[in-house]
């Protein structure tokens, strides 16, 4: 094929010249109407020195000022000349061959810096083949964050923490500790730990450069060069922003990710099985990243078209270690707002343009175009219909002694936007009114999620009714409404729960970790067994057997003076998924109260249809 290209340049440059781009479609027009929360540009970097050396042409260029890039191919047809072909993709930022990193940063990082030293959450991908520019390219845009965490310029004083990690396929390396194995831990809670990665404090942009330097540097020098480590890993750089002032406050995360090369998966030519099962895991990873950062762009969407009363969207965060690494970023149950950049490098050489292709189909699919805001009708009990005004004048009658100036929490935000907003940065804003202090600000900020998190449960609930024709149950109270809400986990619903001891509230639908009896052999799965009760063994009839056939009633009097210590249970049993669990409803155990050691929380997740536990 190269030679091919190689032969044919003169004719595939005066195609190129003759080339006249068709008019932009509706997506090309259409560039606003992406998702808020997250950014896809691409950045087409220069050819580099070899490449023109070698004599291969330019297959990739910027349209001018617009978000489209026109991608020229040859084609070889079965008789004649090669012929042209070309295809144009738009985002919503082109970096061409002439900006610099420094632009790519001030025109889409920098202003989501802010965002995660407020308090929320925010994360920069960089996406492309091997050798399009995304090491270069997270380099340059992690020494312009120090520069501007550094610089002085942001509100209020955080400390700093960084820690960064290398993930090659199903193992992880501490970069800042010479590269140490840490362990992927994929605990019973569902969530994914680093265990053992190291977090540095930082206190100056010269000590953060550091850092990153050497992280950086053991990627490169890694003892596994040879087979080229650095571009089937993904390097993940995590800054943590601590409040001295609001301890208790969520903590700002800025996420900088190289990611593996997308060439991968394709790579056929080395076909030993490790290599073949570590492209299968980098294949997975980046397609369950385009799943999942759709999946949150959708659902973002959704929620500025104040569209409230969904169910949470699917988003199969738990689908690849990456995106579990990433859980704070993807899980939809999370109540934290993230700001998300893709940046899809490109390297624009026409013998490479097939991969150039693939990125930039990619970056295309990652723009989601959802429903078009709208602004509800006004309803005095739900927040996200509020425009800005009605927001400021509640503010003002809600927010207690003295009232928190509405100019300085919400100058122009509207009800939805100012959910959206990072509870540290809330509560900053808050302490700007004069005598406000730091409980009222908490106080107030939670009267005003209670009050959004109530309209949800009963829009929900309305809508519910209203489709099964029930007018009255419609309207009923907000009590059951809420009561139905929590029950999609075994979490005790009684307010009390927490200060009474698991073992004097036990009822159907908890479930325990339990310390099985010789007589069952082992359900302990990694020296755990789980089992949700189901009812007193004296409730049951004389025929009910458990999982070994044995009668589990007998009617004798030692168990009607047992009556109340033993109980009848069903398994819980790890599932498919990683941190899922099936509860097996008809292999029931006997489990006695003194073999109960803790209540464990499960939820049930409807998309993947399985449960989790929870904390
Ligand atoms: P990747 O991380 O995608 O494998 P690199 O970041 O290592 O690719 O880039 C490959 C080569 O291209 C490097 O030599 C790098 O210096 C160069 N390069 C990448 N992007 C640019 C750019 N925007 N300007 C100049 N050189 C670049």
């Amino acid at each position: 094929m190269e030679q091919f290209l190689l032969e044919n340049t003169e004719r595939y440059k005066r195609l190129v010249a003759a080339f006249k781009p068709s008019a932009l479609d509706k997506k090309g027009i259409n560039s606003a109407a992406a998702s808020p929360e997250i950014v896809v540009c691409t950045r087409v970097r220069p050819m580099l020195e070899d490449e023109v050396a070698e004599g291969f042409p330019c297959g990739v260029y910027p349209r001018g000022a617009t978000n489209t890039v026109d991608l020229h191919e040859l084609k070889r047809p079965v008789r004649g000349l090669p012929t042209l072909s070309s295809s144009h993709y738009t985002v919503d930022r082109v970096f061409g061959p002439e900006d610099s990193t420094a632009d790519v940063y001030e025109s889409v990082v920098k202003p989501i810096v802010p965002w995660a030293w407020g308090g929320g959450i925010a994360t920069v991908f960089c996406y492309g083949q091997t050798a399009s520019g995304k090491s270069y390219t997270t380099a340059g845009l992690e020494k312009c964050v120090a520069e501007s965490l550094m610089g002085g310029s942001l509100d209020g004083e955080r400390k700093i923490y960084i820690s960064v990690v290398e993930l090659a396929g199903r193992t992880a390396y501490d970069l800042l500790n010479e590269r140490k194995e840490i362990s992927i831990l994929e605990d019973s809670f569902g969530t994914t730990q680093l265990a053992g990665a190291l977090e540095h404090r930082v206190a100056n942009k010269e000590s953060l450069l550091g850092h990153i330097e050497a992280a950086a540097g053991l990627r490169r020098t890694a003892p596994t060069l040879k087979n080229d480590n650095s571009s089937r890993s993904h390097a993940i750089c995590r800054l943590r922003f601590e409040n001295p002032a609001m301890k208790s406050a969520e903590e700002g995360l800025l996420y900088l990710i190289d990611l593996a090369g997308s060439e991968a998966a394709r790579d056929k030519t080395t076909h030993d099985a490790t290599r073949m099962k570590e492209a299968k895991e980098i294949n997975t990873s980046l397609s369950v990243l385009k799943d999942c950062i759709r999946g949150r762009a959708l659902a973002d969407a959704e929620f500025y078209a104040g569209r409230i009363s969904k169910a949470p969207a699917y988003i199969p965060f738990r689908q690849s270690i990456l995106t579990k690494t990433l859980k704070h970023v993807f899980d939809p149950t999370s109540t934290r707002s993230c700001k998300t950049v893709v940046v899809a490098c490109v390297n624009p050489c026409l013998a490479d343009i097939g991969a150039s292709k693939n990125t930039l189909r990619y970056a295309e699919m990652l723009r989601v175009v959802g429903p078009k805001p709208k602004m509800a009708e006004y309803d005095p009990w739900v927040p996200a219909t509020w425009n800005n005004e009605q927001l400021q004048s509640w503010i003002e009658s809600n927010s207690g002694q003295p009232p928190i100036d509405p100019l300085l929490l919400a100058p122009s935000e509207s009800g939805l936007q100012l959910l959206r907003l990072p509870i540290p940065e809330f509560l900053t804003r808050c302490l700007k009114t004069e005598g406000a202090t730091p409980e009222q600000a908490q106080a107030f900020q939670t009267k005003f999620w209670a009050m959004h998190v109530d309209s949800q449960r009963r829009s929900r609930y309305i809508n519910a009714n209203k489709a099964a024709g029930d007018g009255k149950a419609a309207a009923a109270g907000d009590n059951v409404v809420s009561r139905l809400a929590s029950l999609d986990s075994s979490a005790d619903p009684e307010p009390d729960a927490g200060s009474v001891p698991f073992k004097e509230r036990i009822r159907p639908g908890m479930v325990v970790r339990w310390q099985t009896r010789p007589e069952y052999g082992s359900f302990a799965v990694g020296g755990k067994a789980y089992a949700m009760v189901m009812c007193p063994v004296h409730a049951v009839g004389e025929r009910v057997r458990d999982v070994k056939g044995v009668q589990v009633n007998p009617q004798s009097e030692d168990a009607a003076e047992r009556k109340g210590e033993t109980y009848l249970c069903a398994l819980v049993t790890p599932s498919l998924l990683p941190g899922s669990y099936g509860i097996s409803l008809w292999r029931q155990v006997v489990v006695k109260v003194e073999d109960m050691v803790a209540e464990v929380l499960m939820e049930w997740d409807e998309a993947t249809r399985y449960y989790y536990m929870t904390v």
